[in-house]
């Protein structure tokens, strides 16, 4: 294998640098321009890019096409289709049309659509997005596409994204220019991705995982965290061997992955690409989840993604990474080395806070699913609360603005390692809090609420319209100004002590956090039926509407496709623990049982005492029947719950009923795995699937 990563790198990519090869120097110049400005390209460019890239593909192995989209489903689509053109005499092209790059038409009618589809026509269209580079997977040419219903409906993720980092270079860009620069700006993102690492063998034998891809029956092993010896400890040659093969993958793909370490729980990863734009990151982190699970088989190991693998073992998450980048390279979040006079950047700092405070249910509900639900406020994860952390040095920067104070510089401290040979270095402006879900890393914001399942594209909608939203307020009035240094500190002041409220720099996974900020009118929304049930109020759908995200009719679609999502999401997997209670823990546990009474019968028949036995038995007899009148329960709520028609009453009855039915069946049949002895178990336990 080559180790020639620059060679390596983005060899499936039809990037720049093929275009720039392959592209006659008008076509090249033609599609910069349209990636630059937005505007589509003619047929006639069209039909030549197509050419080259079909050319391109067929040497590198490819004989398909495929517009690759990113539907409701929160994963990617493809459907193949070969570059085969029959000409006469039963022979063949391989053929590939400006058309057929520019535009598809797969059926819409089975992704979801939340009912605009119903109202409408089947069809739908995938629109190529020329800003995402095209890339081989399996022998297919993959060109990034928009996918929208036939009368214009967007049902994907890409599009609203688009639209939101257009709104918000926009906004940016106004400020910038009354700070006198004549710029464009970008969202820049880079996603920390966790991630679980099994054994495929073990895996199998769990059918849990396989459907559902969280345990949903297991006992705590001996060990789990507590040692703290996992946190970038020593990678396993296994893992290693995996991660090596990954990072070769993904450069391939041209995708920045740059670091690779053990995480907190067992069998816990991460991997973290450098930072690029959102458009691309969130390509880069989809594509990057496919090729995690895929590359795992290839070692005999399996990728688990969902949030929430293992009970009583830390789930996963994914940083999301994010500031403003201008075509400068000047990012907007870099405090610089005098932030107390910084103003651009106070102002760009205050739109975040100002855009947090306002927007906390939006940025919520992009996070809100079934597997995150497990951990948000569990400890492991910041709680469902939005709040967040900017660290001393500027929160008494902003608190000084805000009362009209003079600002007392800390001075750059010098870190003393106390060792010579160490140099010194200077602290950052800001320590770390890993509680806080929206926290100031030094130059970018690391909002943490995401699972580590998500499609990063609906957060980053959020933040970014959320954002331009301030910045326009900003922008309106600060155009108007006559003296705009001053007005510029009274807008800080004002914004700052209207929304200070959601800065919070202490711990926040404590009682005493909920309560306070309970007390400063935070919303605190636990689950995922109470966040969703938020998109469509009146303040978002202005939202969306003033800067053309989406339409209400759209938003109304999403909140009900993603309420849906919820409901069966937890029908699968409160049907799953039936069938597996049912078929293999019952079963299981009655064998024993059964045997237990017959050794204890032989060892009374011989005189002796079968104290042991009897006490044992009658102890797993009792677990037995409460777990099988438990699971009866879960059935008749799983039944129940099939008659509740309106998703919004769904959602909340399966989160009221189905799922602690779910947990108390849990509960026995955890108890009996700690009583059944291990031959009988007809599962792997935590200790295989964690420590392999
Ligand atoms: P950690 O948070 O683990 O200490 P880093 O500070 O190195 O790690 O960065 C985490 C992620 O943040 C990386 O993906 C990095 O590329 C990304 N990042 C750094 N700067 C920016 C930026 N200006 N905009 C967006 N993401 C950034
Ligand atoms: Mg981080």
């Amino acid at each position: 294998m080559s180790n020639n990563v620059p060679k390596l790198f983005g060899s499936l990519v039809f990037n720049d640098k093929v275009m720039k090869e392959r592209l006659p120097k008008e076509t090249y110049r033609a599609i910069q321009h349209s990636i630059k400005s937005g505007t589509p390209l003619s047929g006639e460019t069209a039909n030549i890019v197509a050419g080259a890239m079909k050319d391109w593909a067929i040497e590198k192995g490819a004989t398909h096409y495929t517009h690759w989209f990113q539907p409701m489903t929160g994963i990617t689509a493809e459907k193949h289709d070969s570059f085969l053109t029959p000409v006469s005499d039963g022979e063949v092209i391989m053929n590939f049309s400006g058309k057929e790059l520019i535009k598809g038409e797969p059926d819409a009618s089975s992704f979801p659509s939340g009912g605009i589809r119903a109202t409408f026509e089947a069809r739908g269209y995938t629109a190529w997005d020329p800003s995402s580079y095209a890339f081989i997977k399996n022998g297919a040419l993959c060109i990034p596409t928009a996918f929208m219903s036939y009368t214009g409906e967007v049902l994907d993720k890409k599009t609203p994204l688009l639209r939101s980092m257009n709104v918000l270079g926009k906004q940016a860009a106004r400020v910038l220019k009354l700070f006198g620069k004549n710029v464009t700006v970008d969202t820049t993102v880079g996603p920390e991705q966790e991630y679980f690492l099994i054994d495929r063998d073990t895996y199998e034998r769990r059918k849990d995982l396989v459907i559902t891809g969280r345990t949903l029956l297991g006992a705590r092993p001996p060990k789990g965290q507590e040692l703290e010896d996992h946190y970038f400890g020593n990678i396993k040659p296994r893992v290693m061997a995996f991660m090596q093969d990954l990072d070769r993958e993904l450069w391939k793909f041209g995708i920045y992955a740059k670091t690779r370490h053990n995480e907190v729980a067992p069998a816990q990863h991460e991997l973290a690409p450098i930072f690029c734009s959102v458009n691309i990151s969130t390509d880069h982190n989809q594509l990057t989840m496919e090729i995690m699970k895929k590359v795992a088989e290839e070692h005999g190991l399996c990728c688990l993604l969902h949030e929430k693998p293992f009970a009583g073992v830390n789930g996963s998450g994914k940083h999301n990474n994010w500031s403003m980048s201008t075509s400068e390279g000047e990012n907007l979040l870099n405090p610089g080395k005098s932030p107390e006079s910084n103003f651009q950047f106070l102002l760009f700092l205050t739109a975040v806070i100002e855009a947090v405070d306002r927007h906390q249910d939006l940025l919520r509900l992009s996070v809100a699913s079934a597997g995150n639900d497990h951990r948000l406020g569990a400890n492991e994860a910041p709680p469902a609360i939005l709040s967040i952390y900017l660290g001393d040095e500027l929160t008494s920067i902003l608190d000084s603005i805000a009362e009209g104070k003079p600002y007392s510089k800390r001075g750059g401290v010098k870190f003393k390692t106390g060792v010579d040979s160490i140099p010194l270095f200077t602290q950052d402006t800001t320590d770390r809090n890993r509680t806080s879900p929206f926290a100031f890393t030094g130059n970018k914001f690391e909002f943490r609420m995401l699972g580590s399942a998500v499609n990063i594209s609906c957060p980053n909608v959020m933040i970014n319209t959320a954002v331009a939203e301030a910045l326009c307020a900003f922008a309106d009035r600060l155009e108007k100004s006559k003296n705009f240094e001053e007005d510029v500190v009274k807008l800080i002041k004002e914004s700052y002590r209207e929304h200070k409220r959601i800065v919070f720099n202490g711990n926040n996974y404590t009682k005493e956090w909920e309560d306070e900020a309970e007390k400063r009118g935070l919303l605190n929304l636990k689950s995922t039926p109470d966040a969703l049930c938020r998109y469509d109020r009146e303040e978002n759908i202005a939202l969306f509407e003033k800067f053309k995200i989406y339409t209400a009719a759209e938003i109304r679609a999403r909140e009900e496709i993603l309420l849906e999502n919820y409901s069966k999401v937890l029908n699968i997997e409160a049907l799953t623990m039936i069938d597996m209670v049912g078929k293999q823990i019952l079963p299981a546990v009655f064998a024993y049982s059964s045997d237990l009474a017959e050794g204890i019968v032989h060892k009374q028949a011989c005189n002796v005492s079968a104290r042991a036995e009897s006490d044992l038995l009658k102890k797993i007899t009792n677990l037995s029947d409460a777990a099988y009148d438990a699971l009866n329960r879960l059935s008749d709520t799983v039944v129940e719950a099939k008659g509740v028609l309106d998703f919004k009453a769904a959602a909340f009855f399966y989160r009221d009923n189905v799922l602690p039915a779910m947990q108390e069946l849990r509960t026995h049949c955890d108890a009996l795995e700690m009583l059944v002895e291990s031959d009988y178990w007809p599962i792997p336990t935590y200790c295989d699937l964690l420590f392999y």
